[in-house]
């Protein structure tokens, strides 16, 4: 039976955490005078004098009644960069263990690694950007401690199937980590309904994408109340300042808005898909579970450089593992797309 205790490092295990001043008295008082702030105020018209709370846990119980996963089961962290990075620091030590990934995938998971001086294997993905399960199984060592799967993966856009994460799942006995920032514009299923069927899964998601709040920087890990206590010993303490927990509260209650978002999302997806189909600079369009589209070019650089003369930006690919001649493309608004595919289709006239 997978117990995170035994996968945990040793000093991580041993850890006694710190303590807040928030952390020791929860309940209500009269007088605070225990965190040395200023009972004076602030500067500023809302005060902010005050620590926020470590745990979250307003946004916490909002997630709850929203994902249908226990309070203790849910880990915020300064976006999903936070429990990216955590989750290294609890399981993996340094110059000893292994991660494996699945390239093209997520810069962040081997960037996280490098800074941890953590092994990161790389297991490419099929041509269809499947997982390779074959490959997998003989990367894995006795070392290797966590799985980073991407579904729908960035930057190729597909979910990746669910009968391969549930074999990586079911034989794998560190942790598997699904990343899960595009799910709500997938047509597949998020894991987090399937925690209580799997220990060793950790699922990521976001505020950053669907819920629309990039700057704000709130990412979720839920997992077993075992792991997210992991994460909670080794997080800063305050980790979500008051505003931002402020805001993302106001935001979980925008779920019509949101759902809203989404479908016009996908509907401009699907007709970009179309409309990017009869230019004759593209060869293809990988078939995409996310607000974005992989799509490869009869000439990505030069296709890259001359939306950039046009004041477009988008993600150039080309030199990335199986993405030759290809260009990421995030779906905008109306009007941003128009100008896009009229950019795409003056590039063949000129
Ligand atoms: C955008 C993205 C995230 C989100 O990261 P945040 O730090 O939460 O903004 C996470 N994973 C993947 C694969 C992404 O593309």
């Amino acid at each position: 039976m997978f117990n995170p205790d035994n996968l945990v490092r040793n000093n991580i295990r041993n850890l006694k955490p710190y303590s807040s001043a928030r952390d020791e008295f929860k309940g209500e008082a009269k007088i605070f005078l225990d965190a040395n702030e200023n009972s004076l105020g602030s500067p500023l018209l809302k005060w902010y004098n005050r620590y926020p709370d470590p745990m979250q846990w307003k946004i916490k119980d909002k997630l709850s009644v929203i994902k249908q996963v226990p309070v203790d089961q849910i880990f915020l962290g300064n976006g999903s960069d936070e429990p990216i990075d955590l989750l290294f620091r609890c399981f993996c030590q340094p110059g000893v263990d292994e991660v494996i990934v699945f390239p093209p995938t997520y810069g962040m998971y081997e960037v996280s690694a490098n800074i941890n001086n953590v092994h990161l294997s790389k297991v490419p993905l099929t041509r269809e950007f499947q997982l390779d399960l074959e490959a997998l199984e003989s990367a894995i060592k006795p070392n290797t401690k966590i799985i980073w799967i991407c579904s729908p993966n960035n930057p190729s856009g597909n979910s990746i199937h669910r009968e391969d994460v549930e074999m990586v799942l079911n034989n794998f006995d560190g942790l598997v980590v699904v990343d899960e920032a595009y799910i709500n514009f997938s047509r597949q299923k998020s894991l987090v309904s399937d925690l209580a069927d799997y220990p060793n899964l950790v699922v990521l998601q976001t505020l950053s994408k669907a819920w629309g709040l990039a700057g704000l920087r709130v990412g979720m890990a839920f997992a077993s109340p075992a792991i997210v206590a992991y994460l909670n010993k080794v997080k800063p303490p305050y980790n979500i300042s008051e505003p931002v927990q402020e805001l993302a509260l106001k935001a979980l209650d925008e779920i019509g808005q949101v759902n809203d978002m989404i479908l016009q999302l996908v509907a401009s997806r699907k007709q970009m898909e179309e409309e990017l189909a009869r230019s004759s600079s593209v060869v293809r369009i990988f078939p995409s579970d996310a607000n974005f589209l992989l799509v490869e070019f009869t000439d990505a650089k030069g296709m890259y450089n001359y939306l950039v003369n046009k004041g477009i930006v988008v993600r150039d690919r080309s030199n990335v593992l199986l993405c030759e001649n290809c260009l990421r493309i995030t779906v905008g608004t109306d009007a941003e797309n128009l100008q896009l595919l009229d950019a795409i289709n003056s590039f063949q006239n000129r």
